[in-house]
């Protein structure tokens, strides 16, 4: 069996039967978690990774109904894992499987590597730190210097993205939310890192605002970076994340979403003169923290980006 052709596993297999790892050559060591599974990029770039790099180890992915996340979990270590990856919907559970979790995972709410040391399971969530790094990749600037204004701040992913954004003291953070109730905890949470003397003007540095209406569109008047962390976009029918026209020039747009191309939202910001990118980057770059995170070294990132763009 190659490793790119691996079986998508079950919790069962986990917690019922930890042995069926061992019996690919190489073994299966590590694995992403969710449900569904079967979208995830993931195991092909990482298992062009660990061939790069001689690791005799193979990456699956395994099929975890969420009643189930907690106990799959628990069974890592004895199935002999290294570690996994984590997508929808179980990085909150990740978190409370976790024995022990870094600052930015508990402050994000969520966890999506894991990291089996013995029996104990450590938690870390590359999806900001990846995405720091897909900013400055894509426009050749620094998440800290600029003005975002964070669409889906309320999701999972939007809410990691927000407290990043945080850590860094990016300049303003402006929290946009279908549910609007969504954005106060993380308001409270996120002010003591904007309570500083810095000079940016008589607008506050983090607000929250809706997801639509004149607010939101003032708010792109005095913003350098837009993130698209809705999962609109994810379908070719969805409706537009924002109004075409309220995209201007000097924005960059960057959409976590990377299904299926490019999206509605940047078609438009392309057609109006914005710099943008998709998820892509912040896909790359998420997984790559975790190989790092995983094996203590670098990762060799063009042998994943090349795997990433020939899938
Ligand atoms: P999630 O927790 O389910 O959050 C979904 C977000 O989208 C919420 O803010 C939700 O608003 C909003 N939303 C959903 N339907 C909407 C609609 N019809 N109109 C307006 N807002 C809507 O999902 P997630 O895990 O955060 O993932 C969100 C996106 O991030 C997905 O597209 C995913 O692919 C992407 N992502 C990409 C990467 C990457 O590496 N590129 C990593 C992680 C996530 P409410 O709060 O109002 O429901």
């Amino acid at each position: 069996m190659t490793t790119d052709s691996l079986q998508t596993f079950t919790a069962d297999d986990l917690i019922q039967r930890p042995g069926v790892f061992a019996e690919s050559d190489p073994p299966v060591r590590l694995a992403v978690f969710g449900d569904p599974v079967a979208h995830s990029r993931s195991p092909g770039f990482q298992n062009a990774a660990l061939r790069a790099c001689g690791i005799p180890a193979a990456y699956a992915r395994v099929l975890v109904p969420a009643g189930q996340a907690i106990a799959a979990f628990r069974a890592l270590p004895a199935a002999g894992f290294l570690g996994t990856n984590v997508t929808i919907p179980h990085k909150a559970a990740a978190l409370e499987a976790v024995d022990e979790a870094d600052d930015y995972a508990r402050r994000s709410g969520s966890v999506n590597t894991v990291v089996v040391e013995g029996d104990r399971l450590v938690g870390f969530n590359t999806d900001g730190p990846g995405l720091v790094r897909a900013i400055r990749e894509e426009f050749q600037v620094d998440l800290r210097d600029l003005r975002v204004v964070l669409l889906g701040a309320g999701g999972g992913a939007g809410r990691a993205i927000a407290v990043q954004c945080a850590m860094e003291g990016c300049e303003r953070l402006v929290l946009a939310n279908r549910t609007p109730e969504k954005t106060k905890p993380l308001i409270k949470d996120l002010a003591g890192f904007f309570r500083t003397d810095r000079l940016v003007g008589p607008a506050d540095r983090l607000l929250a605002v809706p997801l639509e209406g004149p607010l939101l569109q003032e708010q792109l008047n005095h913003a350098d970076l837009v993130i698209n962390a809705t999962s609109l976009g994810m379908r070719r029918t969805d409706p537009p994340v924002l109004p075409a026209s309220w995209i201007t020039p000097n924005l960059m747009v960057y959409d976590t979403v990377y299904a299926g191309g490019n999206s509605r939202l940047l078609e438009d910001a392309a057609a109006a003169g914005a710099r943008t990118a998709n998820g892509l980057s912040m896909l790359l770059h998420q997984g790559a923290l975790s190989f790092e995170i995983w094996f203590n070294r670098p990762a060799p990132l063009e042998v994943m980006r090349a795997s990433l763009q020939s899938t």
